[in-house]
């Protein structure tokens, strides 16, 4: 692990006035401690290993110096080339694993980048829509490409884009790139790219295959974990809850405590659409966001989520990663996620940028053991709570007792009540 100075504000991160001025206009106040820790290695050219979740402002850790080093070049080459080719190349290509993280930080990029007056061009490429638009973005090359791995290795195959001439690799959210089945296209993708580059690898957790691929990757990389208490103020609760009874539950969640907003995740995509329905006959009116839903009405969702046109909604974990949905009030879990890592990162939309947040988990008998086993690899133990009028029946309480086991391997009953609102990052990444 190298050792790096943690800068306290960003004009001493080594950032070029016109980037400052736009920090200053977003209202960054200091650096995240991500970007306290990352960027000046970043800047200075070194490759990066990052554990750090969305939320973390890792985005600026790779967008900021990026967006400065092609920036400068490009005023050190004007007097040469007055009018820069870019051929079909492009020289800062990001690796995302989906279309709305794709989106999300191009638009971020080009926030960054409003006081360069569109010299430096950005330019997003991801399934699920017509390549024809993207080819023709493409046209004259970029400088900078969010790509989703699929897409891109496509518009490779038509001609639109070369990555000879990349200059930083991005790895953004490398387990989730992993974990949703891109390792062959990343392996295509990178057989493509030149030997000598800056790569950064960003990561919520580093299971055998994303480190790996660090291995592979990177040359005599900063290494940087995010402490747990860099995260934000997280409060975790679960609530149990009969079998039959979670919808009336959450309505009156939602009811009694006026959420401005709520995002609900349910494992399936017509399990989006029933609850929706079911809520809409309690008076409550949610819209969803899933799989099925064409890229269009993905994005008109999102976007009306965003802006708090939407006040609850209701979604597969294909919301889960990556979204960044300002200061979102809470989180539930009306059914369970599959994975423990998929827990956290549900959780992860919630309390973001230090603001409070609040994830809940609505549990049944059914879901009993499963939680026991999210919180296990999570490393967190919470309180079972009732909510009044939605008391769950004795059979929760057998659910508590250690499942059936062979002959001779009974372990004790474990203590029912622990500590409520636990430190959840801590241990998290070796807990993947
Ligand atoms: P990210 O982890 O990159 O998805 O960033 C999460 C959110 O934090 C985004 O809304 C960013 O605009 C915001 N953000 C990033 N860095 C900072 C900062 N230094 N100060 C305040 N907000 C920030």
């Amino acid at each position: 692990m190298t050792t790096v100075t943690t800068p306290a504000n960003f004009t001493e991160l080594g950032l070029i006035p016109t980037l400052l001025a736009r920090l200053t206009e977003l209202k960054y106040q200091q650096p995240t401690p991500i970007q306290a820790q990352a960027m000046p290695s970043v800047l200075a050219g070194r490759d990066l290993i990052a554990g750090a979740n969305t939320g973390s402002g890792k985005t600026a850790t790779f967008a900021l110096p990026i967006l400065q080093h092609l920036f400068m070049q490009q005023q050190a080459e004007k007097p040469l080339h007055s009018k820069s080719s870019k051929g079909n190349y492009v020289t800062g290509l990001i690796l995302v694993p989906t279309r709305e993280l794709a989106k999300q930080v191009a638009d971020s990029i080009k926030s960054y980048a409003v006081h360069f007056n569109g010299v430096i061009k950005t330019v997003a490429v991801f399934g699920g829509v017509s390549a024809n638009t993207q080819m023709l973005a493409l046209r004259g090359g970029t400088d900078i490409l969010v790509a989703t791995p699929g897409r891109l290795l496509d518009l490779i195959s038509s001609n639109a884009i070369k990555l000879d001439r990349v200059k930083t690799l991005v790895l953004d959210e490398a387990d989730r790139m992993l974990s949703l089945g891109f390792t062959d296209e990343l392996s295509a993708l990178l057989a493509l790219l030149p030997s000598s580059k800056q790569t950064l690898l960003f990561s919520a957790t580093f299971p055998e295959q994303v480190q790996a691929l660090t291995q592979e990757l990177l040359n005599d990389p900063v290494e940087i974990q995010v402490q747990s208490s860099d995260a934000s103020t997280l409060v975790q609760r679960v609530f149990t809850v009969n079998k039959g009874e979670k919808t009336a539950l959450l309505a009156h969640l939602i009811k009694q405590h006026q959420w401005r907003q709520a995002l609900i995740f349910v494992n399936a995509k017509k399990s989006c659409e029933h609850l929706a329905e079911k809520l809409s006959k309690r008076g409550i009116s949610a819209e969803v966001f899933h799989g099925d839903k064409g890229q269009g009405a993905r994005t008109r969702v999102l976007a009306a989520f965003k802006s708090g046109e939407i006040e609850v909604l209701i979604a597969t974990d294909i919301a889960a990663r990556g979204l960044d949905i300002e200061k979102l009030p809470v989180v539930i879990n009306f059914d369970l996620p599959r994975s423990p890592s998929d827990y956290m990162h549900r959780i992860g939309r919630s309390g973001r940028a230090g603001e409070v947040g609040l994830a809940l988990s609505l549990i049944d008998v059914e879901d009993y053991h499963h939680f026991k086993v999210i919180e296990k690899k999570n490393k967190v133990r919470l309180e079972r709570e009732q909510v009044a009028g939605f008391e769950a029946d004795d059979s929760i309480l057998a659910a508590e007792k250690p499942m059936a086991k062979p002959e001779g391997s009974g372990k004790k009953k474990r203590k029912q009540k622990t500590t409520i609102n636990a430190d959840i990052w801590s241990g998290y990444s070796e807990a993947e």
